[in-house]
């Protein structure tokens, strides 16, 4: 299944990165709209208050200079953007800040380019990698949006005989099929009640997301710093088939028009937390996307936008704030995690 998503999304040819508009608002017509959207993509709040908790954690690090602002797939640069226009306000920050943007995307880094371009002169420099192995070697203010979920996983499913790795092959008409394979999953790997779990459960294990995560983790252990990182999933290890195809706007199936749909799977915050707290140094927090910016102001904000706006304008500030914290929408699938040292706090995490 690792190596199913990882081909649609990112064959040099035909992936689902290079060929399609992966992210932008629904459009009627076709080929003008994205098939979902983000969070710094529904509104500039998001990105502002993101900005304001990157700026407390930067001064609660005693204001590193230089340090990295690092983001993980960065999609359209609209956080960053709206990132770096909020900390207009700490002009120290700024001039202290390696802006380094973490993608893969040829396309996406040209639009990226473009999007940052205003803020050449404000920041210390602005740099790509591909890489998170690359990020250099001083304090890093790590953030990502949505690039967890867009990193390739697996599924186990448990037999009379363990949990054995799920795998795609062909059936006899030459359609994709998913299906059972001999490899099977060690133990260690999973969480409390595998034992109970009916025959056919499943379970979903994502080596590269662990991979990231023990370089972030690695990284803050050895050069100082802090990530934070946002994305659909749960805070407490399970059971259950989460891989997700979307298309357009709608889910779809995941083995149909390969290399079309955007893949995707929950992220399992619990099991990277474990990962990131193997560093004895360091601790992790989690909440959810709709406690962190109401936390943060998002109220406040939106009040602020608004003031002395049209009825029109004020309604749509309203229904922003209703997509991004309220408990229906992204509010409480949506979790925020952070990796820091111990010791350290930081705005928004009550346990923190
Ligand atoms: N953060 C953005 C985009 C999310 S989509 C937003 O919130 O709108 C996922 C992003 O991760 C895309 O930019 C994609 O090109 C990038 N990406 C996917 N796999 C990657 C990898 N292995 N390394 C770096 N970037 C990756």
């Amino acid at each position: 299944m690792a190596e199913y998503m990882h081909i649609c999304l990112s064959d040099p040819q035909y992936g689902y990165y290079k060929t399609r508009e992966a992210i932008g608002a629904d459009h009627k017509q076709a080929d003008l709209g994205g098939d979902f959207i983000t969070a710094p993509e529904i509104s500039q709040m998001f990105g502002e208050l993101v900005g304001i908790w990157l700026i407390t954690a930067w001064q609660s690090l005693d204001r590193p200079k230089p340090f990295s602002l690092v983001e993980l797939g960065p999609g359209k640069g609209t956080l960053m953007r709206d990132i770096l226009r909020a900390a207009q306000q700490v002009p120290d920050f700024l001039a202290a800040a390696d802006v380094v943007m973490v993608e893969t995307s040829d396309r996406l880094i040209a639009r990226q380019r473009e999007v940052l371009k205003p803020f050449n002169g404000s920041v210390n420099s602005l740099s790509w990698l591909s890489s998170i192995a690359d990020i250099p070697d001083q304090p890093s203010l790590v953030i990502g949006n949505e690039f967890l979920d867009a990193l390739p996983f697996r599924q186990y499913v448990k037999a009379e005989t363990g949990w054995h790795e799920v795998a795609i092959s062909l059936d006899q008409k030459g359609n994709l099929q998913l299906g059972k394979s001999a490899t099977r999953l060690d133990d260690q790997f999973l969480p409390d009640g595998a034992e109970s779990e009916p025959d056919g459960s499943v379970f979903e294990y994502a080596p590269a997301r662990q991979a990231v995560t023990e370089a972030l983790a690695d990284a803050i252990t050895r050069s100082g710093g802090i990530a934070l990182l946002i994305d659909y999933g749960h805070d407490r290890s399970g059971f259950g088939d989460t891989f997700q195809a979307v298309k357009n706007h709608a889910y779809a199936n995941p083995l149909d028009s390969p290399g079309e749909c955007d893949l995707t799977s929950h992220v399992d915050f619990a099991a990277l937390m474990r990962e990131a707290e193997k560093f004895e140094t360091l601790k992790t927090a989690i909440t959810t996307q709709g406690e962190f910016l109401l936390a943060l102001g998002l109220l406040e904000r939106a009040g602020a936008l608004g003031a002395g706006k049209s009825p029109r304008i004020q309604q749509s500030l309203r229904s922003q704030v209703e997509r991004l914290a309220a408990p229906d929408q992204m509010g409480r699938l949506f979790k925020v995690m952070a990796i820091m040292p111990k010791g350290i706090l930081l705005p928004a995490f009550t346990d923190a």
